[in-house]
């Protein structure tokens, strides 16, 4: 159909939605029929939440919004457009912080995830309880969810995931869909191999459990599968006993070759999580002579200590930050500074910068919380994010450093927030899964979290753009996170070898191309 005609069917799809929906028949024991036409919203305020996001570089407006109170709605809104003789696009919008578009639906529906995390009956987390089959604990989760709220519940029980992303306010289904990474995933994985089963809802709408076992296509689809295969409804999550507190330790490097072996070293000797008395978690940021010494991510280092790293700014104009954490609670209080000691011996940050501190486990993990807060209270939290995630293999970010951090980056001169650099062990990760990651043992990831002004976003796009073409003609096959890209041609190119798969599963769990079209893979929105 030509696009116009395509709209106005879709409108009249929805208009007949509306009117017919919730009649659908649902079978099973406890799968009630519900009517749901009432949870369709068109009004302004609906419309305009679902077309932005985080990023707030893109607008797409749905048609309507979806607000299930249930699993079953959802279930029959999918099989609403299944059955349909022009479907129409749904994507779930979990908390929206995605940065182009990923969890918009233009002329669609957007499935407003946080309206099922108000109203969904039992509150979306179960008891935590003692999975037999993996003889450990779990707890049961609402893809709605959002990982502060599973972080509360679990603690009360004194337990926790061990994986975790940086910021927490963000949902369960949504990092799922990703990777879900930050300073654990070298030691414990990434936030998908976490899972032990899911609950989704296909393109067809039916609800499948599976597992590595059960449904395992599905089950490897979905983690890292960017909405494609379904909607998450329910995940299974793997806990440990929680610590009570962390020493959470940052030292300062002026030579990036000792930084990354450093780093290196230690997550091969803290990979193992057999062993006790290895680090919790571990990072690498940059420090830019053009950049504030502390930032919204977190703020760490005493006031007191700006002039003597700002000196040292000046001298190498860039700097590198390793930053690593390790739990313990009152067992392991007396032993942790000695264990800590013992693991940094030997490391060739500059002397004298070391920094550290003893906070609480969750102040340590909703670290970025207070610096969001302080943010939005000054209205800067909601401007326009043009950022670039990547995972660049081990034995090129030597290249990329020169290539990128000191000569791009440093002669452009705009790249005022956050950078993160930080390695991570292939052997984590579950090659099964569709996320997609670098074909060496050790990876980095690199995350370039710009803020801007209104005018001047594209300035940062342009200085992405040369980035990801810099890696291009250098041969560095450096992998997108978060990944966004315009051209299906673009998409297979980062799937690679994975690419015959993960269309295969496309056409299986959403053969009529329903799911998650703001990612633009298999439907080119723009
Ligand atoms: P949305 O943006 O709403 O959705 C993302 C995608 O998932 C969309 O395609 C959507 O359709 C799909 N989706 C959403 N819910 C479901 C569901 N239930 N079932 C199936 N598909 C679904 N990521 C990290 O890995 N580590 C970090 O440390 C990290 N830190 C961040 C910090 C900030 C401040 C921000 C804004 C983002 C950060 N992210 C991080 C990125 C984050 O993981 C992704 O942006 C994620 O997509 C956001 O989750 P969301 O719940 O808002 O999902």
């Amino acid at each position: 159909f030509p696009f116009s005609t395509y709209v106005v069917l879709t409108i009249i799809t929805i208009t007949r939605l509306i009117s017919t929906v919730g009649k659908t028949e649902l079978t099973g024991p406890n799968l009630v029929p519900s009517n749901i036409s009432h949870r369709l919203r068109d009004d302004p305020e609906a419309i305009k939440l679902a077309s932005s996001d985080y990023g707030n570089l893109v607008r797409h407006s749905p048609l309507a919004v979806f607000h299930p109170s249930s699993i079953y709605d959802i279930i029959s809104l999918i099989r609403s457009s299944y059955t349909s003789s022009v479907p129409f696009h749904i994507a779930a919008r979990g908390h929206g912080h995605s940065t182009r578009g990923q969890a918009m639906a233009p002329n669609g529906v957007v499935l407003d995830m946080s309206a099922l995390r108000r109203n969904r009956l039992g509150g979306g987390i179960s008891p935590v309880f003692r999975d037999p089959s993996l003889g450990s604990y779990a707890v049961d989760v609402g893809g709605e969810q959002l990982w502060i709220d599973v972080l509360q519940a679990t603690l009360q029980q004194g337990f926790a995931p061990a994986s975790w992303t940086d910021y927490l306010y963000l949902t369960v289904g949504g990092t799922l869909s990703n990777a879900g990474i930050s300073g654990q995933t070298f030691r414990y994985g990434p936030q998908i191999s976490n899972v032990h089963e899911m609950d989704v809802i296909t393109g067809k709408g039916d609800l499948l459990t599976c597992s590595p076992e059960n449904n395992s296509e599905h089950f490897h689809g979905v983690l890292g599968g960017l909405g494609q295969f379904g909607i998450i409804a329910r995940a299974r999550i793997a806990l440990q006993p929680a610590p009570k507190q962390v020493k959470w330790v940052r030292v300062i490097y002026n030579d990036f070759s000792a930084f990354t072996r450093d780093q290196e070293r230690l997550i091969s000797i803290s990979g193992d999580i057999n062993n006790h008395k290895a680090l919790d978690y571990l990072e690498g940021m940059l420090l830019m002579h053009q950049g504030p010494i502390n930032n919204w991510r977190s703020s760490f280092f005493p006031s007191s200590d700006h002039p003597k790293i700002i000196s040292l700014l000046v001298q190498h104009r860039i700097l590198y930050c390793l930053e690593v954490v390790k739990y313990y609670d009152e067992h392991s209080e007396h032993t942790v500074d000695k264990e800590m000691q013992e693991l940094l011996r030997g490391l060739s940050y500059v002397p004298g910068f070391y920094y550290e501190k003893n906070v609480s486990f969750v102040e340590f993990l909703n670290r970025v919380r207070s610096g969001e807060l302080k943010l939005q209270s000054q209205g800067l939290w909601d401007v326009p994010h043009p950022w670039l995630n990547m995972f660049i293999p081990k034995s090129r970010i030597h290249d990329f450093d020169s290539g990128v951090f000191k000569d791009i980056i440093l002669k452009r001169n705009i790249t005022k927030g956050p950078v993160l650099v930080y390695p991570m062990n292939r052997n984590k990760w579950n090659d099964k899964m569709s996320a997609i990651i670098p074909d060496e043992e050790v990876f980095y990831t690199v995350g370039f979290l710009h803020s801007s002004g209104f005018d001047d976003w594209k300035a940062f796009d342009v200085q992405n753009r040369d980035i990801l073409r810099f890696c291009e003609e250098s041969g560095i096959k450096v992998k997108q996170y978060l990944a966004h890209y315009t051209t299906q041609q673009e998409w297979k190119n980062h799937f690679g070898v994975k690419w015959g798969s993960f269309q295969e599963r496309k056409h299986e769990f959403d053969p009529r191309m329903i799911l998650s079209p703001g990612q633009k893979i298999f439907n080119n929105i723009d």
